[in-house]
């Protein structure tokens, strides 16, 4: 599409991110007589999660990431026109909710510009035949609109919602539908096939429905029945820039534009890294690094890995990836119901469940299948306007395809244009008040682009690697190396590649921050119990 400027709206793919670059922009180089604790190589969410825990209990940190501005897949920016605020990556942070950082407001990033959005609608599901399910906040609610389709699958998610309150994983009931597929419970718990395909669908799991250990999936649309899908207000970056606020606001440094080339390693250990534009940062106490593992493993001599670090590191499988398209719109999709226009922050198309089963084999031969694809759309301007002009949308689209084609990866760089637009016309037979005429701009995003855009998105993963059983729990990111200490003594991992994988969980970075807390000598229970006031 070309770079419209129609209604006045100026194309902003030139302008700043809005996300944080330094907030200490002054600090660009280090000071030599600078002294860090805790040198912090990369800032996605998770790593600046770690750094505020570690800088509230008194450690100083510095944090060097290689992109110009902090985040990772937290970030939003102005990259159609000018005053249409996308979300680069993330838009709905719902595991962020279960996190004590949050829950329990260990730290409390709300004094740091940090607020949740709890979208109602949560979800919507349109049918070609007319029929549809929305997921409302009220689980009653959403309980009827089962029914209404068939007043057993009502009675069904009912009963799944109450024994999603209480998954034990060693209990004999849990033990057989965790290790099932869950395709098999969806398939023998609904009757009625829209039932099921919500069910497969809500949210897209990226996990093959008939894999065998993925029943868990089954019980995931009762996540967001819980905690909505949370958005927060002004972009999914504002979580990035409240952790970057605190880490500062406690005596910590942020440098962006500084990826990280090499591990420096005296006498065994690590003591700090080096950039790719020669400047180098030691630490006192400890590294702690968002790096891919594919991309760490090669800034440190081979043989400080040891065997089953780099067979682990060599076996690391990429996961089933996306593809994202942003538009700005001038007005959102509406869905025609029953009660009228329905223009919900969520909505996933998926025709039936058979096409999610097709989904696999399309992965496994590199084709990229316009039949009826699986689409789930975001609208964050429908529950928040300030991330648009007034009366204008941002409509996020997410098509699942795999990196590697037939043809190879660079090949995404000929097809994108021509897999959105086909997106695109699918969409608008659910949907046709989305014309062509109420699009003024949009930027298309490949697996390859993804991957790009980002080195932890290794081979376009979204979430930095798939997340089947051989690349989880104990087993992430390898077995023997899943309690965030790396063979090289005195650095720490986190993110994606660590327990418990991708997502917007902030989980990998609490954990992190837990287990260095303890080899510094304090924890993570006694730095939270520490009472603090809001610092600028
Ligand atoms: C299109 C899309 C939509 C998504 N939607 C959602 C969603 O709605 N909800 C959800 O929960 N998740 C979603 N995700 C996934 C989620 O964004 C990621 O899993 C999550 O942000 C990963 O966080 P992280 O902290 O582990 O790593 P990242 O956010 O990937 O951060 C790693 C950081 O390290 C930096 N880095 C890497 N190498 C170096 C180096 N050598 N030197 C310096 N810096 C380096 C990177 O630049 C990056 O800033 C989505 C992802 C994509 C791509």
């Amino acid at each position: 599409m070309s770079g419209i400027t129609r209604r006045g709206f100026v194309k902003g793919a030139a302008l700043a991110p809005l996300a944080l670059r330094s907030l200490n922009a002054a600090a660009q180089s280090p000071v030599p007589s600078e002294r860090f604790d805790i040198v912090v190589a990369g800032a996605g969410h998770n790593s600046l999660v770690t750094a505020a825990y570690l800088a509230k209990a008194g450690f100083r940190c510095v944090i060097l990431e290689g992109r110009p501005t902090v985040g990772g897949g937290v970030k939003s920016a102005q990259f159609t026109l000018r005053g249409f605020i996308h979300d680069t990556c993330s838009s709905a942070h719902n595991g962020m909710q279960e996190n004590p950082l949050i829950k329990d407001k260990e730290i409390n990033l709300e004094d740091y510009g940090l607020e949740y959005i709890f979208p109602d609608p949560v979800f919507h599901m349109p049918f070609l035949d007319g029929a549809y399910i929305t997921q409302w906040r009220d689980p009653e609610r959403t309980r009827a609109e089962f029914a209404k389709i068939s007043k057993k699958d009502g009675d069904t998610y009912w009963r799944m919602w109450k024994e999603s309150e209480n998954i034990k994983p060693a209990e004999k009931f849990w033990q057989r539908r965790l290790a099932m597929s869950h395709w098999d419970i969806i398939r023998d718990s609904f009757e009625d096939n829209h039932s099921r395909a919500f069910m497969l669908a809500c949210p897209w799991s990226q996990q093959p429905a008939q894999f065998p250990m993925t029943g868990r999936i089954a019980y995931s649309p009762f996540n967001q029945q819980r905690h909505s899908r949370p958005l927060p207000k002004g972009g999914s970056g504002k979580l990035a820039e409240a952790l970057a606020r605190y880490i500062e606001a406690h005596d910590g440094v942020i440098h962006t534009g500084k990826p990280v080339s090499r591990l420096i390693v005296e006498n065994g250990k690590c003591v700090g890294v080096e950039c790719a534009d020669g400047s180098s940062y030691r630490a006192e106490k400890a590294v702690v690094s968002t790096i891919h593992i594919k991309h760490l493993v090669d800034m440190a001599p081979r043989d400080l890995w040891g065997a089953d670090f780099i067979d682990g590191v060599n076996t690391w499988q990429p996961e089933f990836q996306m593809m994202s398209t942003n538009y700005a719109a001038s007005e959102p999709i509406k869905y025609p119901t029953a009660d009228g226009p329905l223009s919900p922050v969520h909505s996933e198309l998926l025709g039936s469940p058979e096409r999610a089963l097709r989904f696999a084999y399309d992965y496994a031969i590199g084709a990229v299948n316009l039949d009826d694809p699986p689409v789930h759309i975001i609208q964050t301007t429908v529950a928040d306007p300030t991330r648009a002009p007034e009366g204008m949308h941002t409509i996020k689209v997410v098509g699942y395809h795999p990196y590697d084609l037939k043809e190879g990866p660079k090949h995404w760089d000929n097809i994108k244009e021509e897999v959105a637009d086909a997106t695109l016309k699918y969409i608008q037979r659910y949907a046709p008040n989305l014309s062509n005429d109420k699009i003024l701009e949009r930027e298309v995003m490949s697996p390859l682009d993804i991957e790009r855009m980002n080195p932890h998105n290794w081979h376009g993963s979204c979430h930095a690697g798939g997340s089947g059983p051989s690349q989880s729990g104990a087993m992430r990111p390898m077995p023997g190396w899943a309690n965030y200490r790396m063979p090289i003594p005195g650095l720490y991992q986190t993110g994606g590649t660590t327990a418990p994988g991708g997502s917007v969980t902030g989980m990998p970075g609490r954990n992190a921050a837990a287990v260095m807390l303890k080899d510094l000598g304090t924890s993570i229970e006694e730095v939270v119990s520490r009472k603090e006031s809001k610092k600028s």
